[in-house]
């Protein structure tokens, strides 16, 4: 078991919102573990232990180079004593950045195929002759995505329900699984507002649907924030870091955390949300600082 440190909830307070009445808070989960952190602690809590208990030792799964899921995962492969490959999407460019030195430090092999070949990833016959190369495995997809990892979250939301009393949850998406877990756990009384960070973003809602167990009216898909998709930013994105670091002293990450934060604070300069909402901010965790 990866050890779980329990989260604060941190008070924004801005004259920009405050004169709204508008309560907004942060569920730093970000804390909730150094290494495995924020969503990734949840989506791997249980693959882990499945893994175990079909009596194998090396984890098999998949990202890009900006993928906080392989990192993630080497950690928390470590941790449990166990081997960890990592199938990256394109050719190693060196040197490596942050993300893929976290996942070296901790024992993976990386293994760096083409882009073509890594579209293979879901198809039997490429996960066979993977596992062929490298010896039994349990295999994770794609950002951790699967079953156990929805269902880790949906208990993941009951916990943050009994903790704090709010309105709104908001929270970014990439393959929409964290999402789907949420929305699940949540009773159907709460809004789940959704940023997806990849394009396009109109798919998310087909993705998060998914693993949807009962369908509700309650969440919604919020189409702006993408800052041109997938690990893609801009100046005013990196300048937006650096304000809520000096600001309220919370890290954000350029591919997931920076989006969410820039498309509620927006969403609330909009007059979004109603006057008196509770909104409450989940921090996914992930890498900050440099990519
Ligand atoms: C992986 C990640 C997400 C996206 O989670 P999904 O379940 O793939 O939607 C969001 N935020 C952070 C910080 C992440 O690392």
């Amino acid at each position: 078991m990866i050890p779980y440190c329990e989260p604060p909830f941190q008070d924004l307070n801005s004259r920009d919102w405050s004169g709204n009445s508008i309560t907004l808070r942060v569920v730093r989960e970000d804390l909730n573990h150094p290494e495995v952190s924020g969503n990734k602690w949840w989506k791997l809590r249980d693959n882990l232990k499945e893994a175990r208990r079909q009596g194998l030792d090396q984890i098999i799964t998949f990202g890009g180079a900006f993928s906080n899921h392989v990192a993630a995962t080497a950690a928390a492969a470590e941790i449990e004593g166990m081997k960890s490959i990592g199938v990256i999407r394109g050719e190693a460019r060196l040197p490596y950045n942050k993300t893929l030195r976290k996942a070296c430090e901790k024992g993976m092999v990386l293994h760096h195929v083409s882009r073509t070949e890594y579209r293979r990833k879901e198809e039997q016959e490429f996960l066979d002759s993977l596992l062929t190369q490298f010896g039994p495995s349990y295999i994770i997809p794609e950002g951790g995505t699967n079953r156990l990892a929805v269902n880790a979250c949906q208990d993941w939301a009951a916990e943050m329900e009994r903790s704090e009393s709010f309105d709104y949850l908001c929270v970014a998406a990439g393959t929409g699984g964290t999402a789907a877990g949420l929305i699940n756990g949540l009773s159907p009384a709460k809004r789940i507002l959704v940023f997806p960070v990849v394009r396009p973003p109109e798919q998310m809602a087909g993705e998060i649907r998914k693993w949807i167990t009962t369908p509700k009216p309650n969440w919604t898909v919020i189409h702006d924030y993408h800052f041109g998709g997938y690990a893609k930013w801009n100046d005013e994105l990196i300048a937006f870091i650096q304000r809520i670091r000096l600001e309220y002293n919370i890290p954000l990450d350029r591919v997931y955390t920076a989006k969410l934060f820039f498309g509620v604070l927006d969403l609330i300069r909009k007059h979004y949300f109603p006057a008196g909402s509770r909104i409450l901010i989940v921090h996914t965790g992930g890498l900050q600082g440099e990519p």
